[in-house]
């Protein structure tokens, strides 16, 4: 079954849609980032130039999709958008360029699964606007130059890292999502159950955005089914009794850990000792795949001070111990 907590897009999250922040100002949060893209994209629209390539990192559900196309809107230009694993061929990317028109905006989500001979082409694409191709097979195969419009390329991340670096370079603009504060979130919902209408106390919001792992993907999730929950119920007013109640049935606990999570901790803490044990075997103890570990259920076990990544491999911390109502290891020291 899917997970309510995960950040990765679900089926149902298209509905998100209608709650979408349109525009810098209804954008809350990650007021790090925003100020200064602010500015270049005003400063952009000003002169009638392309936005600098920008790359946006963080993990999924942060609002990379959604800032770009604000970052579009606000400059006024279209919205293209596709993603790494989709580009299969150079020939394909070649299409989607040449058919940009001046300033537009091509989004390339998961930019760190494309194709690198796809990667190849996008480099002068990016550098110069222009295309580099190689037309035919062997000894009639010959090169063609196609001038491009300018435009802006928006790669969006769960992993910078692994970006190959001659493709991070070319990225003006880099900037990072971080975890939602508590209380932007319930900024967040108390404007999306707004949209909903429904009748959400501040309190009720609160209850849902502290366990939303500070990701507004998460809470638009757990939002819709409290929603659902409470309406069935008959509950008129979703105070902070009401949230609970519901959070409480969907098995999210106040921190905003699921089963899942649950799982993990007591697989390292219980199996291996509390680590460090390598992602590989924890994967293979949990029959979870690799990426989705490291992406989605390691990072806010990290962020929320249960779990440390060394380079031996992942160890357990006394609050991940406490968490489980396990009695922590004794670190024995001298
Ligand atoms: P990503 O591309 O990083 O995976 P998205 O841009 O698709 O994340 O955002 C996930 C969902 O969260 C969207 O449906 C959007 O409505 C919501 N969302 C993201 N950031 C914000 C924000 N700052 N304010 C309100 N809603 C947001």
């Amino acid at each position: 079954a899917a997970r309510l907590t995960d950040a990765d897009t679900q089926p149902g999250d298209v509905r998100d849609r209608a709650l979408r922040p349109l525009s810098f100002t209804d954008f809350r949060g990650q007021q790090k980032a925003i100020t200064n893209l602010k500015v270049y994209v005003e400063a952009a629209r000003r002169r009638g130039e392309p936005l600098d390539h920008l790359l946006l990192s963080g993990p999924p559900g942060l609002g990379k999709t959604t800032l770009s196309q604000i970052v579009a809107r606000e400059l006024g230009v279209n919205f293209r958008s596709t993603s790494g694993p989709i580009i299969s061929k150079a020939g394909d990317l070649a299409a989607l360029l040449t058919n940009l028109e001046p300033n537009d905006v091509l989004f390339i989500d998961e930019i760190h699964r494309l194709n690198p001979v796809v990667e190849e082409v996008l480099y002068p694409a990016m550098e110069d606007y222009e295309l580099d191709l190689i037309i035919g097979e062997g000894p009639a195969a010959r090169s063609i130059k196609i001038d491009l419009s300018p435009f802006t390329l928006i790669g969006a991340t769960t992993r910078a890292g692994l970006l190959a670096t001659p493709l991070r370079d070319r990225f003006g603009i880099p900037v990072r999502l971080e975890f939602y504060s508590k209380e932007d979130l319930t900024e967040i919902v108390v404007r999306a159950a707004g949209k909903l209408g429904l009748n959400m106390t501040p309190d009720g919001a609160a209850e849902i955005a502290g366990r939303a792992r500070g990701t507004p993907r998460v809470a638009g999730r757990l939002l819709r089914r409290v929603r659902d929950l409470t309406e069935h119920d008959g509950v008129t007013v979703v105070d902070a009794v009401a949230a609970n109640v519901a959070l409480n049935r969907l098995g999210v606990d106040h921190l905003g850990l699921d089963s899942q999570d649950m799982r993990y901790l007591r697989t390292l803490c219980d199996m291996f000792g509390g680590g460090p044990v390598g992602v590989d075997t924890m994967g293979a103890a949990l029959a979870e795949a690799r990426d989705a570990l490291e992406d989605v259920v390691e990072p806010y076990l990290i962020q929320q001070g249960f779990l440390m990544r060394t380079p031996r491999g992942r160890v357990a911390t006394p609050r991940a111990y406490e968490h489980i109502g396990l009695p922590a290891p004794m670190v024995v020291s001298n």
